[in-house]
């Protein structure tokens, strides 16, 4: 904790002035004129309280001592275990520019809309427990310098013949991309980081510690090569696209652009401490009764949300029920179905969910075996084994819809007389289809949802990125 210069009472980053406050006298002091007298000397480190999480092992720092006692990765209302550490200086930091009731409002108006989302989301005394975190980003710096040659050429059609120009285009080339930005936390999802994206890297400011005083980081503890192709793809789609639309160049059919590139490019990031930076979110943990997470987290500098929308099982049912029964009704009413028709369309309805339930399944396999998640792949590989995959990722809940299937094939075949075999089949095919579509409902909230995380085999990390 910083001491007011002028009272000694406690000092934290105030928002609106983006300045540091002291708690009892109100004076705003420049967060850099305090660093200067604090860490005079010492560049490259700067002490912080690690707080860890004893149930899940989660960890974040900060530069507070004092510490609320919950863990925002498991929600686990617990005391924290702190230990003091130096850790090697973020060179960059975008600090909030959304306060924390600026954040409530934002989450307010998403789950305002979410009709089906359990009423203890909406809870005030719940939204209290937003809390203020920095997330470490590597920022990537790369340059493309130099003469480049590319062949282009160009056709005039005439009569009788086409005319084709082939020219040999040299450029020199001075662009340099800096701040493209990947999350360097492997506890912090890649779908979520995603989906709050971008920050403005270009407005990060200069890192200091008393920076960080009323809020948490969370530790870097991917490396930085990780997302080293992704940054020079990214760059290099850009400036591709960048030549093919330049005024002087954009006559030219360029057939050797892409390929030419991939021997091109440089990225500056040759030791990965030349670019990590913290970036701003409002985070908000709910633990379920299932004991399951959801997470709310909020682009603390542009108002972006991503947030874990579980559905309340009972509502959801009440309100399917009514609109299903209203359905029935209004078909009937209008147009009386054949027996035929019932039965197709029944079985129709069955091809759909068999579909719907295998993209669920598929997507619960993706993302709680985190393989879209480049961070903690690369760190501590798939987790194919994971109880959601082995409970929810089977085919037992697909098996109404594949009887339905079954039965309205095997009467469509024997094609019996009587009206009444059709429409028991549709009645009989619908039923499965129901029992299947609860089936999917379930698979929803479990993707909508996380497992209770578990970080007590993280260990090793980064190495620059971690203490010295
Ligand atoms: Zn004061
Ligand atoms: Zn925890």
């Amino acid at each position: 904790m910083y001491a007011c210069p002028s009272c000694g009472g406690g000092l934290r980053f105030d928002i609106p002035s983006q300045k540091l406050k002291c708690d009892h006298c109100e004076t705003l002091t420049d967060p850099y004129s305090l660093e200067e007298r604090k860490d005079a000397g010492m560049d490259n480190t700067f002490g912080v309280t690690v707080f860890t999480c004893p149930q899940c092992g989660g960890e974040v720092m900060t530069t507070d001592e004092s510490i609320t006692g919950f863990c925002m990765f498991c929600g686990a209302s617990t005391v924290l275990d702190a230990r003091m550490e130096n850790h090697k200086r973020p060179q960059k930091i975008i600090t909030f520019k959304k306060t924390k009731e600026d954040c409530k409002n934002i989450y307010r108006r998403l789950v305002g809309g979410a009709i089906f989302a359990p009423k203890e989301l909406k809870d005030p005394d719940y939204l209290e427990k937003f809390r203020g975190i920095y997330i470490p980003y590597w920022m990537y710096t790369i340059t493309y310098d130099g003469p480049y040659s590319i062949s282009g050429t160009t056709t005039e059609a005439s009569v009788g013949y086409i005319n084709t120009n082939h020219y040999k285009i040299h450029c020199d080339m001075d662009v340099e991309y800096t701040g493209i930005s990947y999350d360097a936390s492997a506890s912090f999802d890649d779908h979520v980081s995603e989906a709050i994206s971008p920050f403005m890297s270009a407005h990060a400011q200069d890192f200091t510690p008393p920076m960080l005083s009323g809020f948490y980081a969370d530790t870097a503890d991917v490396d930085s090569s990780v997302y080293r192709e992704d940054a020079l793809k990214a760059a290099q789609n850009n400036l591709i696209a960048g030549i093919r639309s330049n005024n002087t160049l954009n006559k030219y059919t360029m057939t050797d652009l892409d390929s030419s590139f991939n021997s091109m490019g440089k990225v500056e990031c040759e030791n990965a401490e030349a670019g990590l930076g913290l970036f701003p979110v409002w985070f908000l943990t709910y633990r379920s009764s299932k004991n399951r997470v959801a997470y709310a987290v909020v682009n603390a500098e542009s108002g972006e949300i991503s947030a874990d929308l579980p559905v309340s099982i009972p509502k959801y049912i009440i309100s399917s029920m009514a609109v299903a029964a209203a359905i029935f009704a209004l078909l009937f009413f209008l147009f009386t179905p054949t027996p035929g028709i019932a039965l197709f369309a029944a079985a129709a309805f069955a091809v759909i969910s068999l579909i719907v339930y295998g993209a669920e399944i598929h997507a619960i396999k993706r993302r709680h075996g985190k393989y879209d998640d480049k961070g903690f792949y690369a760190k501590y590989g798939a987790l194919e084994n994971q109880d959601d995959i082995r409970r929810y990722c089977t085919a037992s809940g697909a098996v109404g819809s594949i009887l339905a299937i079954i039965a309205a094939i095997a009467i469509a075949i024997w094609q019996p007389v009587d009206d009444w075999i059709y429409y028991a089949g549709a009645i009989g095919a619908i039923i499965g289809v129901c029992i299947t579509m609860s089936a999917i409902i379930r698979r929803v909230n479990i993707l909508n949802t996380r497992p209770l995380p578990e970080f007590h085999f993280r260990k090793g990390g980064d190495d620059s990125a971690k203490d010295l």
